[in-house]
């Protein structure tokens, strides 16, 4: 019988549940994020230390990167000082109600229907440490706190707040701090450039593709970092303050998460390709049959 439980000692048990079961999906992020974990605010102010972190950008056991819309959208702005102030991310031009999807697989931490300039926003908190902002958006279709996978759809272009076209505000950002998404992602392929990002003492330091280290401290204007203290990857484990993924080796899976429709594909065609039938194509996409694929649109297969 419960009555020999006093009360006191069963509500606090109660809350130890509470906070595994929250904790649960913050798990890389609460010590790197310092246990913040705001659904009001998405943040300015860096929090950034001293030291060497590495993020894995194509993280084992994990779905890796997806581009955040169809690959055939044109970027109508880059990342960079725009009428005397930074523009803090890419702006990808769409149509109304195109489909935008989770970069990595991640937690929501913002999905608010109007947040400032910004419109209909979406932050994503991603396990390798990074955040994505997706905003202008037409619609959310997720909600605060959700989990999502790498190419989830997630919301609807649109252009609610300061935006004058149908785009995609896409940002990506460390600790709070902005970065250009071009150190990492290629926008002629949009794929990745590389596997892991190294941020070292509050620069974006570097980019490694296959343990190589591909660029060194290129956006950054300090000049306390020469050439000659260049990262090798045992220096940079050495210093590492927070390791967030291992470096990633490459493990081909043996069917892709989604199939990018080419001209003259059709459901029956992808379903054959990879061995999935049409009606499960139909139930993971959200779509009928008879629904018109469009080029670049990506297909669920999983
Ligand atoms: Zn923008």
């Amino acid at each position: 019988m419960n009555k020999n439980i006093p009360i006191p000692f069963m509500i606090s048990l109660l809350i130890l549940f509470a906070m595994a079961a929250h904790s649960q999906h913050l798990s890389v992020d609460s010590t790197l994020y310092k246990n913040t974990w705001d659904n009001r605010n998405s943040r300015t102010t860096s929090i950034i230390t001293n030291g060497t972190y590495r993020l894995a950008l194509n993280p084992e056991n994990e779905n890796s990167f997806v581009f955040p819309c169809r690959d055939d959208a044109k970027v109508c702005s880059n990342y960079g000082i725009r009428g005397g102030r930074l523009h803090t991310g890419m702006d990808i031009k769409l149509n109304y109600k195109d489909s935008i999807y989770a970069a990595w697989d991640g937690v929501v931490r913002m999905a608010k229907t109007s947040y400032y300039g910004y419109g209909a926003f979406i932050v994503i908190r991603h396990n390798n440490g990074l955040e994505t902002f997706y905003a202008h958006l037409s619609k959310v279709l997720v909600t605060e706190n959700q989990e999502v996978k790498a190419g989830d759809l997630i919301g609807l272009a649109g252009r609610t707040g300061r935006a004058t076209t149908e785009h995609l505000h896409f940002e990506t950002r460390f600790l709070y701090e902005p970065m250009d998404p071009r150190t990492i992602i290629d926008f002629s392929t949009n794929r990745l450039k590389a596997d892991s990002l190294i941020v070292r003492n509050k620069k974006f330091y570097g980019i490694q593709v296959n343990d190589t280290l591909a660029w060194e401290n290129e956006v950054s204007s300090d000049t306390s970092v020469t050439a000659a203290d260049s990262l090798t990857l045992t220096d940079s484990t050495k210093n590492t303050v927070a390791a967030v993924q291992p470096t990633p080796s490459k493990t081909p899976a043996s069917k892709p998460n989604y199939h990018i429709v080419a001209k003259g594909n059709t459901l029956s065609y992808i379903a054959k390709r990879y061995g999935v039938s049409v009606k499960e194509l139909c139930r993971l996409n959200n779509m009928k049959e008879t629904d018109i694929l469009s080029i670049g649109r990506k297909i669920k297969l999983r």
